[in-house]
């Protein structure tokens, strides 16, 4: 019966979006507009001024004073240096909620911009340059530009808006929790209780104007896994007196690059076993008792995701039996799958053709990347879409990656962010007043 309704919304989108409400889209568009030169300023602000995760108590007293002076209820101090507002419209409704990250990153800037970072400060006890070099500074002026443009409007919404400026998405300091998952620990997502949440990034390798979307694991779950490997020791003349680590880890090594290559069905979902780090052995003729590895895994698909940690634990263990030794295996989720609701993103396209043209919103594939955005859509549908920020004309070629020093945003991509945000807030109201409307 819900999926019937939602259908029938669906079929009737363009009419409610061009009917009944064409002049807060007009309204949307020119407040957007006229606020851009202030969302630039924003920017600059914050990225002139990065701070690292857990650690970001400038940016969040900016972001806080920024939405009380727009009227909007502010809670502060969410998740270590979080900063929730609230916006309640003149009519009960939906409560979509809209997120942008905080956190810098221990980066030395090299562009040549008048606002470059040249702070410095301290990762896990060692002196680094600072930078915004993932674009959060811009998800947080965007975020405050939609809140500007939302609060303009306030009377007019069918619904309630969270701001949700989340700490540590690249990661808390190490022995430290933090982001998305403790601000839904924190209840975040509650009072009012969230129905949608939609979030974006910015893309240097995408060109500005255009939005990427994909519905379903848009991004990837990120585990760690740490082997451990016993054996025994011996001469390294004289290896048939013990049971060698390095040469069982061999074999795991190679067993694991099957897992993928042999068992994930690869046209239906990509995904990823690394090992990254090895560590056993102190002198060339020992051969040693213990080898530890530790590794990525990454999916974009759940069933995908648990197949895999099984084979993991079935090929360690196996293998290092077959060997003498023995092994023992632990898998860690880090990050989730970031999964757009099929059902949200569906109805949610025709919002985002109409801001962004037809033309220009993509079905992008899949990233291997995580993002922690995928705690909220654990607990909420949620929509998360790539915003282009790379010059136009450039080439992909061209363009410093995200987390490098010479990470480059053309800021005449904020206008279209900031429409964008503003339109699923208000079309996804909209949408849902009118389905309890016809209930
Ligand atoms: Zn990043
Ligand atoms: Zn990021």
């Amino acid at each position: 019966m819900k999926k019937l309704f939602l259908y029938l919304v669906f079929l009737s989108f363009s009419s409610i979006i061009s009917a009944q409400t064409p002049s807060l889209k007009t309204k949307i568009n020119q407040k957007s507009e006229s606020i851009e030169s202030k969302v630039i300023a924003l920017r600059r602000d914050f990225h002139q001024n990065p701070e690292l995760g857990n650690r970001e108590f400038k940016t969040a007293e900016k972001i806080a004073s920024y939405l009380r002076s727009l009227g909007i209820e502010v809670q502060t101090g969410v998740a270590k240096t979080g900063v929730v507002g609230i916006l309640k419209g003149g009519k009960p409704g939906a409560v979509v909620a809209l997120r942008a990250d905080m956190d810098a990153l221990p980066v030395t800037e090299r562009v040549d911009i008048p606002f470059a970072s040249k702070v410095i400060g301290e990762y896990n006890g060692q002196s680094v340059g600072v930078m915004h070099a993932c674009g959060h500074d811009s998800h947080m002026a965007i975020l405050l530009g939609t809140a500007e443009v939302l609060a303009s409007m306030k009377n007019e919404l069918q619904g309630t808006v969270k701001f949700i400026f989340q700490p540590a998405e690249e990661g808390a300091p190490e022995g430290e929790e933090g982001g998305a998952a403790l601000m839904v620990k924190e209840g975040v997502l509650e009072n009012p209780k969230v129905d949608v949440i939609f979030g974006l990034h910015i893309s240097a390798q995408a060109e500005v104007g255009k939005i990427n979307y994909r519905p379903k694991g848009a991004m990837a779950a990120s585990d760690w896994f740490k082997i451990k490997i016993k054996g025994k020791q011996a001469h390294g003349a004289s290896p048939w007196q013990g049971v060698d680590p390095i040469v069982t880890a061999s074999q795991i090594i190679l067993g694991l690059q099957t897992i993928v290559s042999r068992n994930v069905d690869l046209t239906e979902s990509a995904a990823v076993v690394s090992v990254g780090k090895i560590t056993a052995g102190v002198r060339s003729n020992i051969i040693p008792e213990e080898l530890e590895m530790n590794g990525t895994i990454r999916t974009l698909d759940s069933e995908v995701q648990e197949m895999i940690h099984a084979k993991v634990n079935q090929i360690v263990t196996n293998i290092a039996e077959s060997a003498g030794a023995t092994a023992e295996v632990s898998i860690t989720k880090q990050t989730l799958i970031t999964y757009n609701d099929p059902e949200l993103t569906e109805l949610m396209l025709p919002s985002l053709r109409a801001t962004a043209g037809e033309t220009n919103v993509i079905l992008a594939p899949a990233r291997t990347g995580a993002e922690d955005f995928s705690f909220y859509q654990a607990k909420v549908p949620g929509l998360f879409i790539f915003l282009g920020g790379m010059p136009k004309g450039k080439e992909v070629s061209e363009t410093a990656s995200h987390h490098t020093p010479d990470f480059y945003i053309d800021e005449s991509s904020f206008v279209l962010g900031v429409k964008a945000m503003s339109n699923l807030t208000v079309d996804y109201m909209n949408l849902n007043a009118a389905k309890i409307g016809a209930e």
